[in-house]
Parts: C-alpha cells; sequence; structure tokens
C-alpha cells in the first residue's frame, strides 16, 4: 500500500453518501428511538479485540458501526435525556466536523486561516461574556482544561517566569471556590503542583452559593498563617444546583487581596446571552478569566471548551516557550502570531474552531439565548410540578436549568435503582447526585430538544411508579 487514498473514489464518495443519510435519519428520528441502550456483553467484547494486521473494507466497518456503536452512545442527542450536563449537539455543527475533518488543518498555529477562525470565535466569545475586547483566548476540550490553563495563568500572575523555572519552590499560595465547586477545579490545583490542600472550600450559603463572609475569613486566617491567596474560583452555575456565586462580590475580594479572579461558567455563564437571566452572571465581566464549553449549552458537538483571558500577556507567558523549530517568522507560512499553542498547552490542535464558528453563525446569539430560555423555563415547569406533589420534594434552589428533587419514604438505594430502571429502559436519562446525605433525582435540563411534553412525561412516569 502506498496510499491511503482509494484508486477509484467512487465507492467511497457513495458510501460517505449513505453514511450523511443515516446520521441526518437519525437526528431526524431520535425522538421515536430509546434514549439508551445498556450495550451487550457480546459488543462489549467486540471491542476487546486483537490489533488489526490486514485492512477492512470500509462498507464492513460502517456496517460495524451501524450495528455495534451507533446505538449503544451516551444518549444525550436525546429530548430525555436530562443527566449530568450535556449538550444535545447541533446538525450544523455535525456537518462542520465533516468538513473540518476533511480539511484536517492542524490548528496549533502557522498562518492560516483556522487560526483566523478561532480568533474570531474567542472574540465573539469575550463579547458573549461581558469581556474586552482585547480579551485572549483559546479553545480546548472542555472547561476542565479550561479551568486548569486558568490556574496556570493564575500561577504566572503569581510567580512569574521563577514559577516556570523552579516549579513552586516553596511558595505558600492558596486558592479559594465554594464547596459547590466542580471537581475539575480541585483536580487542577493538583495537576498544577499545589495540592488539593490548597484549594480552600468555602461552605455554601442557603442559595447553595459561596459564602463570602466565610470566604473573607478564610482569606484572613491563611494570610495570618503566611499564605498568599492567588485565586479565587467562583462558580457561576454549580454542577450541582445550578447556583451562582455572587460574582461582584468575588472580584471584591480577589481585588483587595490582588488575587486572580477566575469564574468557572462551563454551562451557566452561557446565561449571560439571555435578558431574562443575565442578571445572574453580574460581574462575570470582571473576571481575569473564564472557563466555559461550547458542548454544553451552546449544543457544538462535543468536544469543545473555552478559556478566556482578560491580560493576553499573562496567558502568552504562562504557556510560550521560545524554541528554534517554532520561531516566529514576518512572513510565510510560519508567520501569524501569537499562536493556539502559545496560549495553552497543546501543540497539535483539531479544527474546533470550525463547529463553533458555524454553530454561532447558523442560530446566532439569539437563538442560542432562546433555548437557554426555554431550558429554564422547563426546569421551572419541573420544580412546579415536583412542588404540586406530595411525595416529591424539591431539595434545591431552582436557580436556572437544575432541578434536584428527593422522592417521600424512598431509601437512597431505591432512588438509584429507579433512576437505573427508567435509564435502561430507554425512557428518561436523569442522573442523580447526593444532597445532604439524602440521594436525589437531578434533572439538568440543557437540550434543545426537550420539550414541555418531556417534563410532564418524566413526572408522571416517576409518580406511577412510586
Ligand atoms: C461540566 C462542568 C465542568 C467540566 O467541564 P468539562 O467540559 O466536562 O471538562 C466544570 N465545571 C462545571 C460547573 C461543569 O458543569
Amino acid at each position: 500500500m502506498n496510499t491511503l487514498d482509494p484508486a477509484n473514489w467512487s465507492s467511497l464518495r457513495a458510501l460517505g453518501h449513505k453514511m450523511l443519510d443515516d446520521m441526518v435519519d437519525h437526528l431526524a428520528s431520535i425522538r421515536e428511538q430509546p434514549v439508551w441502550r445498556p450495550m451487550p456483553e457480546a459488543v462489549r467484547q467486540g471491542f476487546v479485540a486483537p490489533l488489526p494486521l490486514r485492512g477492512t473494507d470500509v462498507e464492513a466497518l460502517y456496517a460495524r458501526f451501524t450495528a455495534d456503536i451507533q446505538p449503544y452512545v451516551t444518549g444525550n442527542l436525546h429530548p430525555r435525556f436530562m443527566g449530568w450536563v450535556h449538550g444535545g449537539g447541533n446538525p450544523v455543527s455535525m456537518l462542520a466536523e465533516l468538513l473540518a475533518g476533511a480539511m484536517n488543518a492542524n490548528c496549533g498555529g502557522r498562518n492560516h486561516v483556522g487560526i483566523a477562525v478561532e480568533r474570531q470565535v474567542i472574540a465573539w466569545a469575550a463579547e458573549m461574556l461581558g469581556m474586552p475586547a482585547e480579551t485572549s483566548g483559546v479553545l480546548l476540550t472542555g472547561s476542565s482544561m479550561a479551568n486548569f490553563c486558568a490556574v496556570l495563568c493564575a500561577k504566572q500572575k503569581a510567580l512569574g517566569e521563577a514559577g516556570h523555572e523552579s516549579g513552586l519552590n516553596g511558595a505558600k499560595l492558596t486558592a479559594y471556590a465554594s464547596a459547590g465547586v466542580h471537581r475539575c477545579v480541585t483536580g487542577a490545583l493538583d495537576m498544577a503542583g499545589f495540592g488539593r490542600a490548597a484549594l480552600r472550600k468555602i461552605p455554601l450559603d442557603a442559595a447553595f452559593r459561596m459564602d463570602m463572609d466565610k470566604l473573607r475569613e478564610a482569606i484572613a486566617a491563611d494570610k495570618a498563617a503566611g499564605f498568599t491567596p492567588f485565586f479565587i474560583a467562583a462558580t457561576a452555575g454549580s454542577v450541582d444546583a445550578g447556583a451562582f456565586d455572587d460574582l461582584n462580590a468575588a472580584a471584591d475580594i480577589a481585588a483587595e487581596h490582588g488575587a486572580w479572579f477566575h469564574v468557572d461558567g462551563a454551562f451557566g455563564a452561557l446565561a449571560a446571552l439571555s435578558p431574562a437571566w443575565r442578571h445572574l452572571t453580574s460581574g462575570l465581566g470582571r473576571a481575569d478569566s473564564i472557563a466555559f464549553d461550547f458542548h454544553k449549552w451552546a449544543q457544538v458537538t462535543y468536544s469543545c471548551g473555552c478559556l478566556l483571558v482578560r491580560d493576553p500577556a499573562v496567558q502568552n507567558a504562562a504557556f510560550a516557550q521560545a524554541t528554534n523549530y517554532l520561531a516566529a517568522a514576518p512572513r510565510g507560512l510560519a508567520g501569524g502570531f501569537p499562536w493556539p499553542c502559545d496560549l495553552g498547552p497543546d501543540l497539535s490542535r483539531g479544527f474546533s474552531a470550525l463547529k463553533v464558528w458555524m454553530t454561532l453563525s447558523a442560530y446566532g446569539t439569539e437563538g442560542l439565548a432562546s433555548l437557554v430560555e426555554n431550558s429554564c423555563t422547563l426546569a421551572q415547569r419541573l420544580a412546579a410540578q415536583v412542588q404540586a406533589s406530595d411525595r416529591l420534594t424539591l431539595l434545591a434552589p431552582v436557580t436556572l436549568n437544575i432541578v434536584c428533587f428527593g422522592i417521600e419514604d424512598k431509601a437512597n438505594q431505591e432512588i438509584l435503582d429507579l433512576v437505573a430502571d427508567l435509564q435502561e429502559e430507554g425512557l428518561f436519562a436523569p442522573s442523580t447526585t447526593t444532597i445532604e446525605g439524602r440521594t436525589v433525582i437531578r434533572c439538568a435540563i440543557v437540550n434543545h430538544r426537550t420539550q414541555a411534553g418531556d417534563i410532564d412525561a418524566l413526572v408522571a412516569e416517576i409518580l406511577r411508579r412510586i
């Protein structure tokens, strides 16, 4: 074999057309399909096969895909998928993935249109979230990486060049976030070498927000003990309950102590698009950095997260390194700096910017805002039905699009079983969490396909079974 291209393109073309037709049919009929199907053991075993030495016809591989892969994926395309916080994707983004695959552009850097598209998307993101026009940023796999990179930017600000050469070198730096912070922020402190204990988890108030008095107390105690607070991460839309920390208060406290003010707005930052919900994000535009996802509420296909950084010089200094083989050139393909590889940890990177650019362009921010509003309206509908039932109890305030409720007189295990039954029967996919020791059903309404009838059917089905 001396090339991977076919001698004759016509059969590949025909197969490609069939794949596209099948995938459009798949999207168009998603509501008629089960939300999720447990994978049979034989299918699982099919993916512990020996390394292929010889090739297989791509027609046969596509038959394999149709039989063994397509039916057993996560289910987050489905309108009745309400678990975790998963985006539903969108057909334009799906097509953009095909185009990006065809271009196979390496968007780590160099002087080509992929970099221009990513800069456009970053500028749009900054505008969407109320950050200044000069804001820099980079697309990453998700908010986990974006939060991690934000910690590295804060480390850059705190330690400068010395932090690159010698690491933390005994620096007593402390970080702060609410007790409801996503685990990836804890992981970010760990991966950045500070250790998990450097993240002080501040208790929640009654509305599941970071208690700002307790934050002040923790900072005062740490300072008295010789620590330097370097990073305050507020949460805009907590993963458990969708709660918003008081971003202005957190920004004030960060400014007072010279700490980096970061916002984890993985899904909740997108509330800034909606005039009806924007008030929750007041103060977001004061952030030194924001982590958020395009693959959740913005419905871009997985994966795509984003880090925005107010001071481009800090982001560049946090990641850039001078090397001969990546030297900046004034012209030619090696021109066009700054390159994304100097704004994050990845050198080779795909063309995720294309699917974001196409999604934002196709639907507009008004279109996305109406999806955000629809999710929130549905969450309120669900909360109202929970409150109207004497068997169900709302167990966290509904700030945005997440509803957590318990079932009266049901043991935690019975609730876990009920949710697993609904998932395994392919009917609904809520998830669960624990609030004050109680197992609760957690519905995160994120999918743009979810309608009022889906909410009503979920409540009716749960009530029927208890
Ligand atoms: C989903 C989520 C994350 C992690 O983002 P990924 O895109 O899954 O890496 C972080 N914080 C919050 C609040 C989230 O909801």
